[in-house]
Formats: structure tokens, sequence, C-alpha cells
């Protein structure tokens, strides 16, 4: 075995550790007893500290250098020069961090999101405060060991969104508000949109067979896949081979698991698409150790559900294409309602006071928020016991809405008592990122949209796989943003799209 075969072969053995890791979270969310909950977080820990100590093991370090002595020499661009050198960074950066605190980490997240769960029930941020007190602790530790230059929050972001930086972030934040708000302020004074046909009552399984048959048209390919129930949906990859997603179906809300299986769908694209040759490979493992994540990016993989989602599923030509199916369905519900008035209303926008409600442009506001608050609970300048206030604060100046309680404010969210500060900028990141990957789609193929209008997904979905999904996570996120539409992140495509689509639907 040469030295480069050695150092893949013992990646891919972490790789099936985590594998297993994923097994049982995705059972753990999906099919397992609630009971089950305390002994499989134990087994979880397990397998995780496991994949952990053989990554930052010296034996890595030394199947390392050797096999970066083995692949001297070659195409520096190649995916074998490629996987060297980015274990390699992944494996520095892991060994920074002292054991000690990753197990602190993990030991306080089960108590810390039980506080945070009574303290939302019974709308008590002071009963959650000091739990989340000692994870923004732990987080700026975890930053001083991964090290930064200019801010803490850099070095939490390298392990979503490798590259970005809290000046970045703050750069295209600026861009976008000026962009958004005032077409927000425009949108919020023109006469409602007529929704109310999407909370009639609608059987969970024909929502199942619409969104399953959609998501098999974009190019999901359920040999290889499957669809389960979830309370909070996502995606999880085994291999390329086996690529499930799940979806929550509510009874009085059609829009809700349609659009969600359009979301996860686009995750699962991504990682069906990538090169065969590249699993169980080096470019298929999550180095940190801290996720399961096969492209190059949390954002990059968010800008696939967000294309597949808006982009197109939330487009006009795709309702006025599969608007009949839908009506034949749910003939109840949607009697005398037609394509474009069921294309209004899945795009109405309205300020709300939860995220995961939010539209294609409020959405994006929500995250500002709470990534302007995560950048001060790193560097200081906010107080955890401030949160409640500027929470309010900032809600009120983005969104002109002030929630009630504090359980529909700053505790919405699982996140922070989880202990994991850093992944909500790759939300609107995929937003922004969609943007210029679609524009790119529409210049390299030129009758894309009328391909699109009749419901064929092959040329999209070939060209995504070309030139994205089958990179895997061989590519940086601005590597692969300039390879395919020459320019790194911008925010312009994005401001573009919702101005278009926007401005049409709420004319002046
Ligand atoms: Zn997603």
């Amino acid at each position: 075995m040469t030295a480069y075969d050695e150092f893949n072969a013992y990646v891919a053995e972490i790789n099936d550790l985590l594998c297993a890791v994923n097994t049982l979270v995705w059972d753990g969310r999906t099919q397992m007893p609630p009971d089950g909950a305390t002994t499989r977080g134990l087994q979880v820990a397990t397998l995780s500290r496991l994949a952990q100590e053989r990554f930052t093991s010296d034996h890595m370090g030394r199947l390392l250098d050797a096999a970066d002595a083995a692949t001297q020499g070659e195409d520096a661009d190649g995916y074998r020069a490629r996987a060297v050198r980015s274990a390699r960074e992944a494996y520095a950066v892991a060994r920074r961090i002292p054991l000690a605190l990753v197990g602190e980490l993990a030991e306080r997240k089960s108590i810390s999101q039980q506080a945070w769960e009574e303290a939302k029930q019974r709308n008590d941020f002071g009963h959650f405060a000091p739990h989340l007190a000692a994870m923004v602790r732990l987080n700026r530790e975890l930053a001083g060991a991964i090290g930064y230059t200019a801010h803490p929050y850099d070095a939490l972001l390298l392990q979503y969104e490798p590259g970005m930086t809290a000046a970045r972030l703050a750069t295209l934040f600026t861009e976008l508000k000026a962009g958004i708000l005032p077409l927000l302020l425009r949108i919020a004074a023109a006469p409602a949109v007529d929704a109310a046909f999407l909370t009639l009552p609608s059987a969970p399984e024909q929502q199942r067979a619409f969104g399953l048959a959609i998501a098999q048209a974009f190019g999901y390919d359920l040999r290889r896949g499957r669809l389960d129930v979830a309370a909070h949906p996502f995606e999880v990859s085994f291999t390329r081979q086996d690529v499930r997603i799940t979806t929550r179906y509510q009874p009085t809300y059609l829009p809700g698991a349609i659009f969600g299986i359009f979301h996860e769908t686009g995750h699962a694209l991504y990682e069906q698409g990538v090169d065969p040759a590249l699993t169980r490979s080096a470019h298929t493992t999550d180095f940190l150790g801290l996720y399961a994540v096969g492209g190059a990016s949390f954002g990059t993989h968010e800008s696939q559900s967000r294309l597949w989602e808006n982009q197109i599923g939330r487009s006009r030509a795709f309702w006025q294409c599969h608007f009949p199916r839908l009506q034949q369905m749910f003939p109840d519900q949607l009697a005398g309602v037609d394509a474009e008035r069921f294309y209004r209303a899945v795009n109405r926008v309205q300020p709300s006071l939860i995220r995961v409600e939010a539209d294609e442009i409020t959405y994006n506001l929500h995250i500002m928020l709470r990534v302007e608050i995560e950048m001060g609970l790193m560097d200081g300048s906010i107080a955890v016991e401030d949160l409640p206030r500027i929470w309010n604060a900032k809600m009120r100046e983005y969104l002109g809405v002030i929630p009630p309680t504090d359980s529909q404010g700053v505790l919405q969210d699982i996140h922070w008592s989880t202990g994991y500060f850093g992944s909500f900028p790759t939300y609107t990141i995929g937003n922004v990122m969609a943007a210029q990957f679609m524009e790119a789609a529409q210049r390299d193929l030129p009758g894309l949209d009328q391909t699109l209008a009749t419901g064929d997904y092959q040329p999209l979905l070939a060209w995504l796989t070309e030139n994205i999904y089958r990179h895997g996570r061989a590519y940086s996120p601005e590597e692969l943003l300039m390879r395919v539409t020459g320019s790194g992140l911008q925010a312009g495509p994005y401001l573009a799209h919702l101005q278009t689509k926007f401005g049409e639907l709420y004319p002046q």
C-alpha cells in the first residue's frame, strides 16, 4: 500500500465511525422511543470521541507526513494533494483544541439544553442565562484554542465556513441591509396577500406524495435515499449511496412540508452527486469531528437547499408547471385557486417573530440579528443578561415587530443551548451563493428557462453536479465560487433576485 493509500484508508475508517454516529443520530431523531435519549447520547459521545482520538493521534500525524512526502511534485490542484493539504490544516486545528474543553462542551450540552427547554416553556430567560453564560465562556475558550488574529468569531466560523470572517460578514450584512430594508418598508405598506387557503386541513399522506414526486423530478434517487418524519427536519448522509431526508407534516399548513422536502432534497442532491471515486475518501470526512458535512462548507450546502427550495420551488414557472397536479391532489383546499394566486401566496412577505417561518426576504434579517449578537457575545461587547433587551431592540429595528415574550424572542432557537456558535451566518451565505450559482447556470445554459418551465430539471442538475456536487469537499467555498462563477462571495446577484421577484410581486 502506498503512503497516500494508507492515509486514505485510515481516514476512511474515521469516516466509518462518523457514519455510525450519523446512523444513531438519524435513528434518534426519527425512530427511537423518547426514553432512549439518555443512553443514545452516551453512545454518540463514545463513538465521536473514538473518531476524534483517531484523528488527532500521533499516528495520524505520521500518516500525514508520509502522504505529504509521497504527493510532493503532484498536481497541487488535484484531489490527492488537496486531500492531504486540507487534512493537514484540520489536523493542526484539532490538535490545538484541548480534549478537556471538548469534553466539557459535550457534558454541558444536555443540561443546558434542558434548561433552555424549561426556560422557553416558562418564559423565564433568567433560568437559562447561567447556562448560556457557560456556553459563551467555553466558546470563547474554544476560539482562543483554535486561534485568530482579528476577532474570536473568526475561529468559530472556521468550523462551518472556512475563509469567512467577522469583518467580511459585517461588510456583506451592510450591503444586504441596504438592499433589503427599503424593499421591506415598501412591501409592508402594500395590501396583504390572500393566503387563507394555505391553512385549510390537508392530509399528510398527500403532502408526502406530492413532495416526494417533486423530489424525484429534481433528481433525488430513492434507491440511494428515503424520506422519514422528524420534529426538526434535516438531511443526513452516510455515503453517496445512502442519503436520507426528513420532514414534518403540519395538518393545517400545506407549504410547510412541501417546501421543507424541496429544501432537504437540495441538500441530498449535493451528497448524491459526489464523484463515486471520492466515496470513503478524505474528501467526504468531517475532519474537525464536530459535525458531519460533505460539501465545501455549511454555506455551500445551504446554497443548494435554498437553490432548489427558493430559486426553483418558489418560482412562478415552477407553479405554472406543477400547480394543476397539486390542485388535483388537494381539490377541496385549492378549489377556485389558480397557479398565480398560489405563487403569490407562497411568496407573501410578512415580518414575523419566528425565524423558521420567515419568508425569503425577512429570513436574512433574523439571521443578521443573531449573528451580530453572537459576535458581541464572543468579543465581550454584549453581556448575556442584556440579551432580551438587545434582541427586542434589533427585532424592532429590522422587522418592526417586538416579541411579546422571551419565549417568542431570544429563547426561540435551540442553537446556543447546545453550545453551537457560528453556524447561523451560513443560512444567509447560502442564500447569497444560491443566487450566484443560479446566475452562472443561466449564463452557461442558454435554454435553461425553457427547460425549467417544462418541469425538466435534468440539465440544471447535470450542470450543478458537474460544477459543484461531484467535487465533494475538495474545494473551499471561495475557490468553488471563483471556479464556477468567476468571482468570490457577492451580494449583487442575490439582491437583484429579490428586487426583481418582489418588486414585481409588490409593485410600487
Ligand atoms: Zn438547510
